[in-house]
């Protein structure tokens, strides 16, 4: 019996990803954008609760959030522009349209780690709904409003992690610039992947497969997931003959498994059509919004730094931290300030590299142990700041300090805070390098060792590191080991 031949799928990936934009009130009125005030409809007013004869006002701010990712992503931004509203009826719609943007998209391609951005546009977040009260649902308009982005990616992503690590990416993207926070548990961000499976050889012709949309991913991980677990429905119904319906499914993280919830709507239902009460934008009218105005609000990408660091010597794994956690990052660049005397250009290779060693192992992992998983945002309230650090790697730097000493010293710090020359000198932790003490410790030593140093004579070089190991336990880590090393030497010579 011949066995079925199973060919060679490849998964094809696009992702649509909504993200609350950070502005002091909503999109089209001057209601709070706090969705996530403790009491539910408070935040609100005729605009967006949508009582008829009322007009919405286009939020400036919000405008310029999408123009500055599109900058970002070196994408070509719209001159002109409309708002479009998108019909649909549901409870979280109060006007029974949303106001969204269709033919023409603030943003238009640009990319991001590779892949290709279709479009970002603006629009109004709906209303959140409960419905885990029993047997009716509870609406709060404190969300009906607040202004929303949606960024597409084209269909390029080819694996669940590459997804994963796109939406971790523009995360980082968006709150370096300012402009979401971006948490996915919060809903501030949410992703919804599109996928597909076909051969190779279809993949490699743009001839995809029929996608399904995949809907409730609150963590990257889940969205990993639920990629990963559609990709293998696809190819399993594939296999036996079946087919895939194009349709919407959830996500049920406790099951780790979609779910089919509708079939997919296509645009036409909605009945976009500009929005007659907005006016249309000619961006190269609105003077703020030029590109060069534009550029000079964008700070240093995350991409732009993590090449910057990665220059400087560092480790891969430090470097990430840097880039990812923005107050460990912050904590490294004053640290490399103080130890450049207030230019981080002046500093020298050897103490930034031991700097970061200290960061993200000594610091961080007190940190960790003190506060736990996820917490290394404590950098910025510690007891003792950069410049006090910064002094402590001086002082390993020059020698007057040993390792051992200094993380002693980094341990008092941590929970006490002080100057770490005077802890030093208070802890005896100081490295005697003045020949006289170092000599007395040296004589001790080669007296309580008659056997090794007899070794050293006769000429065994591991003697003598035996030897500097008992003079620096003898000295409680104090001697300094070059001049322990020296002497000892010289003695037994
Ligand atoms: P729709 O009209 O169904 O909303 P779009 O063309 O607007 O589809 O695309 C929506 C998202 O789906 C985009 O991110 C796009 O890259 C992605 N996409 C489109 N076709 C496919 C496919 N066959 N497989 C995977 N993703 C796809
Ligand atoms: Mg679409």
């Amino acid at each position: 019996m011949a066995s079925k031949t199973s060919k060679t799928y490849v998964p094809t990936i696009g992702l649509e990803i909504h993200a609350e934009l950070r502005t002091e009130t909503k999109m089209f009125c001057d209601s709070k954008n706090d969705p996530f005030a403790s009491a539910p409809n408070t935040n609100v007013c005729p605009v967006c609760m949508g009582h008829p004869g009322t007009l919405p006002v286009i939020n400036k701010k919000a405008v310029e959030h999408v123009l500055r990712v599109g900058v970002a992503l070196g994408a070509e931004l719209a001159d002109f522009t409309e708002f479009d509203r998108k019909n649909y009826f549901y409870p979280d719609i109060p006007k029974g349209y949303q106001i969204s943007q269709y033919k023409y998209p603030l943003v238009r391609g640009g990319a991001l780690g590779g892949v290709a951005i279709t479009r970002v546009h603006l629009e109004e977040d709906t209303a959140s709904s409960g419905h885990d009260e029993g047997d009716y649902s509870l609406i709060d308009f404190n969300r009906a409003g607040v202004p929303l982005m949606e960024l597409v990616t084209e269909p390029v992503i080819h694996s669940a992690e590459e997804a994963g690590a796109f939406g971790r990416e523009l995360q980082l993207l968006l709150r370096t610039l300012g402009v979401s926070e971006a948490n996915m548990e919060k809903g501030e961000m949410r992703v919804e992947a599109n996928i597909s499976v076909a051969t190779e050889e279809d993949t490699v012709a743009r001839k995809f497969g029929t996608k399904v949309e995949v809907k409730n991913l609150n963590s990257f991980k889940a969205a990993e997931k639920a990629i990963a677990y559609e990709v293998a429905r696809h190819i399993e119904v594939i296999e036996s003959g079946g087919a895939i319906v194009q349709e919407t499914r959830g996500w049920d993280d406790s099951k780790s498994k979609t779910f089919s919830q509708r079939l997919k709507e296509e645009s036409h239902d909605y009945r976009y059509f500009p929005d007659p009460d907005l006016p249309k934008l000619k961006i190269s009218e609105i003077p703020e919004f030029s590109l060069d105005n534009l550029r000079k609000t964008i700070p240093e990408l995350p991409w732009d730094k993590r090449a910057r660091l990665a220059a400087l010597g560092l480790k891969p794994a430090d470097v990430h931290i840097y880039v990812s956690i923005p107050d460990v990052g912050a904590f490294f660049e004053e640290t490399i300030a103080a130890l450049g005397a207030g230019d981080p250009k002046k500093a020298k290779k050897d103490a930034i590299l031991l700097a970061s060693n200290y960061i993200s192992s000594d610091i961080l992992g007190l940190i960790k142990k003190k506060h736990g998983e996820g917490r290394e945002a404590e950098i910025g309230r510690l007891p003792f700041g950069a410049a006090g650090f910064a002094a402590l790697i001086r002082m390993i730097e020059n020698k007057t300090i040993s390792s051992r000493g200094a993380k002693d010293i980094l341990a008092e710090m941590f929970e006490n805070g002080g100057d770490p020359a005077k802890i030093a000198t208070e802890r005896g932790l100081v490295q005697k390098s003045d020949e006289g003490a170092v000599k007395k410790i040296a004589l001790e030593v080669i007296a309580e060792n008659p056997a090794v140093a007899d070794e050293y004579k006769k000429g065994k070089q591991a003697s003598l590191q035996f030897l500097i190991g008992q003079g620096m336990k003898k000295s409680k880590g104090s001697a300094n080991p070059e001049v322990l090393k020296t002497i000892l030497a010289s003695l037994l010579s």
